[in-house]
């Protein structure tokens, strides 16, 4: 019996896990992956290792952002190479650096939110994008470091089936048959809820399945370019995309690894490849003399619960269920700071 069964391995259920380690309570991480990490493993592909796994970047949340770097030591930057592109007729993609305040409004014009609040918003209120300086492989290795050193047990390659919350226990099924007791458990927005069940009483749940196709470019390109992360504002296949090469290990001088996130619709294609890698050429975010090596597609998916549904069932379940919000890192880190302050 354990006092408490997280379900999923991302760094805030790892951060929340060995907070109530350290205070005492008995924890089980249960993940369905045979890795830990959720949305932010990292990838060994294309000959290198712990490459980022998809679009990563942190909202400007002070608390958040002071504590993974006072707690944990991670060095943050600001994002200074991001830029927004906007693909204007005639004039093909314009980039527009993304705290340049004509950039802003541009992108609220096209988007049909220009009013005069979201103006004057842009004019005082100079919104900027975080990063780690080292890319989430350095996020990743702390974070592992801190379940290492900790008392919290992680069950890879199992997936909870079942959910029965009953008057004084939990009990959860798995795929390969087992049965885990607990006292309470933790659910996430990441969360894959099947079956759950109040005593006899079945709990009605509404996933929500927001596909965000992702693609990984390994191209040769030996050209230096001012534009690392960049957000299309109207593009009809890209919605954002990085060069993420800088934080992988590997040998990848002269060569240059593009992580994409796709609008939603998209489908892969044999040719959509050599159509991404000729919109970054147009965008000048690589070199016209960019050539593909390799590529790599994958279906993601957004997390299918939002924060409304995690509070109908903490309303329907009661004290037996412990929800985070998780929709952020940084929201999430920043909200959790002040309980999670004795890690370091
Ligand atoms: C691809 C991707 C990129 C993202 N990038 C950013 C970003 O850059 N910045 C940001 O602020 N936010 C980002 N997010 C939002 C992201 O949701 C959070 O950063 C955070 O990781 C969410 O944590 P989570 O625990 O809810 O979900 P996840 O990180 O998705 O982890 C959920 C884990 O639970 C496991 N799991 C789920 N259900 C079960 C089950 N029934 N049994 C066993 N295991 C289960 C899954 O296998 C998964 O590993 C991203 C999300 C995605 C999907």
């Amino acid at each position: 019996m354990y006092d408490l069964i997280i379900i999923g391995s991302s760094p805030i259920c790892i951060l929340e896990a060995v907070n109530r380690s350290e205070n005492g309570e008995k924890v089980l991480i249960i993940e369905k992956n045979n890795y830990i990490g959720g949305a932010w493993r990292c990838l060994n592909i294309f000959g290198g290792e712990d490459i980022e796994n998809a679009i990563h970047y942190l909202l400007p949340n002070v608390e958040g952002i002071n504590f993974l770097k006072k707690n944990l030591g991670i060095k943050i930057v600001k994002s200074n190479s991001k830029y927004r592109i906007f693909k204007i007729s005639l004039l093909g993609y314009i980039h527009v650096h993304y705290e340049n305040i004509f950039s802003r409004i541009l992108d609220k014009l096209i988007n049909n939110s220009l009013d005069w609040s979201s103006i004057k918003d842009s004019f005082l209120n100079r919104k900027k994008s975080f990063y780690f300086k080292n890319g989430s492989p350095d996020f990743m290795k702390k974070v592992k470091s801190l379940l290492d050193n900790s008392n919290v047990k992680v069950h890879l390659n199992c997936k909870i089936e079942k959910f029965l919350f009953e008057n004084k226990k939990v009990s959860l099924f798995t795929n390969n048959k087992h049965v885990f007791k607990s006292k309470r458990v933790l659910l996430t927005n990441g969360s894959r809820l099947e079956n759950v069940f109040k005593n006899n009483r079945k709990i009605k749940i509404l996933e929500k399945f927001q596909p965000r196709p992702c693609v990984h470019l390994f191209v040769s390109d030996a050209t230096p370019q001012k534009i690392k992360e960049a957000i299309f504002v109207n593009d009809s296949l890209i919605k954002y995309v990085h060069e993420v090469s800088s934080f992988a290990k590997g040998n990848f001088k002269n060569k240059k690894i593009f992580v994409f996130a796709l609008k939603h619709e998209v489908k892969e294609k044999t040719y959509i490849y050599d159509e991404l890698l000729n919109i970054l050429k147009k965008a000048k975010i690589c070199d016209s003399s960019a050539k593909l090596i390799e590529k790599k597609w994958t279906d993601v998916i957004l997390p299918t619960l939002f924060n409304e549904d995690l509070d109908k069932f903490e309303k329907e379940i009661g004290q037996q269920l412990i929800t985070l919000k998780t929709e952020s890192l940084s929201e999430a880190f920043g909200a959790n700071s002040k309980r999670w302050n004795s890690i370091k």
